[in-house]
């Protein structure tokens, strides 16, 4: 079969590997008829998480139709249409118990890697490194789907595979970014990022009841379509001061809640920039988390900063600061997606909202290693790319 593949720094390539075979008797198989290229992706892309091996299969947003299953699958029969989430989860352990999936003890088999880093391992990721499991990827024709009666959710035939994809994903992953908020009627939300997780975070911010959300990105088609989409009103941190402008909005009070949706790989203007790029390439901090210091100190006292954006490793110069003296709340993590297949489902079936218009271009599995770079640079006003295997 044809799967898109990491080869090193900027260099992914479709080549032919083996189709992969049903393992466990909980798996299943299943045949992709959409991927699509998450932001997350672009950090592997850019050579900044350790543990990827040349020809691993990236990708973890990815829905099709299941071809086969292991014996004991009982949910799932060859021939459902599904969306899968991105991480692997038993369902049976403490964490998935308790609904938080993407904390699953029993889905990485490379743990002790996570727990050098972290202290204690997240669950297993579809094509995401080798210390966070090493599985397959779905950019890709077939992907086994561990503990798949977990994992996938069935999708009715009336919604088209752009109005469900993002189930896998960053609909959820936006969604809990707004949930995390504690949003209260009246409330005003700022979004760092109007990149694809952001258009969601602001979106559901929006569901959940907020008056009033503020994206921030320099991107103007990135804005508009944030404001066309979302509702939201969006400010340039090119033209402006984000934190005097921020202030000006909401009374000198602050956004009660902040989100970054922006992560690691924050654009930093100017000479900071420069700085905090030589930090990064010299090993000497592990990201570059400006979206996240002026979210921290924007927000209004008592607050909440929600992190949806992705973290590696150990920064400097987080305003600690400011996080006590104004009694903020930080609220994060990898999305426990299957927690909210149901709901959102059900958001996008009663038409709250239409995943779809997020899509901007869509390409043929073939044209992957193109789709990345259109991605990275945002040529041709590339929001998100929905790669098809033919
Ligand atoms: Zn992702
Ligand atoms: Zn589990």
């Amino acid at each position: 079969m044809k799967a898109n593949c990491w080869y090193g720094k900027r260099d992914v390539q479709v080549v032919d590997v083996p189709e992969p075979d049903i393992l466990n008797s909980r798996d299943a198989i299943v045949k992709v008829s959409s991927t699509a290229i998450c932001g997350s992706d672009l950090h592997l892309y850019n050579g900044l998480v350790p543990t990827m091996e040349k020809g691993d299969i990236l990708g973890h947003e990815f829905m099709g139709e299941v071809v086969e299953t292991g014996s004991d699958v009982k949910k799932l029969r060859t021939g459902d249409r599904v969306v899968v989430a991105f991480p692997i989860s038993c369902g049976s352990c403490f964490f998935c118990r308790r609904e938080l999936f993407s904390l699953c003890e029993n889905t990485n088999p490379n743990a002790w890697m996570a727990q050098k880093l972290f202290g204690h391992s997240p669950a297993g990721l579809y094509g995401y490194t080798h210390m966070l499991g090493g599985f397959a990827g779905g950019q890709a024709e077939y992907v086994r789907v561990p503990f798949a009666d977990i994992g996938a959710i069935k999708i009715p035939e009336h919604l088209s595979d752009e109005q469900v994809l993002f189930l896998s994903d960053i609909f959820p992953t936006g969604y809990m970014a707004a949930e995390n908020c504690n949003i209260q009627p009246g409330d005003t939300i700022a979004v760092w990022g109007c990149g694809p997780v952001g258009q969601f975070a602001m979106k559901s911010a929006f569901l959940l009841g907020a008056e009033r959300v503020i994206g921030i990105d320099r991107f103007p088609y990135r804005m508009h379509i944030a404001r066309k989409n979302t509702g939201a009103e969006t400010i340039n941190y090119e033209s402006c001061d984000v934190y005097e402008t921020l202030m000006d909005m909401t009374g000198g009070l602050g956004p009660d809640a902040c989100i970054d949706a922006v992560g690691m790989e924050a654009h930093v203007p100017g000479m900071m920039g420069a700085y905090a790029r030589a930090k990064q390439a010299m090993m000497l901090e592990s990201d570059r988390p400006h979206a996240l210091r002026q979210a921290i100190f924007a927000c209004r006292k008592g607050g909440t900063v929600s992190i949806p954006g992705v973290y590696g490793g150990f920064d400097d110069k987080i305003p600690l600061g400011a996080l006590m003296n104004k009694a903020l709340t930080f609220k994060t993590g990898q999305t426990h997606v299957q927690h909210y297949f149901g709901p959102l489902l059900g958001r996008i079936s009663d038409g709250d909202i239409d995943p779809s218009f997020i899509v901007t271009h869509r390409l043929p599995l073939e044209d992957a290693p193109k789709a990345f770079e259109l991605f990275l640079n945002k040529q041709d006003d590339c929001l998100k790319v929905v790669l098809k295997p033919q």
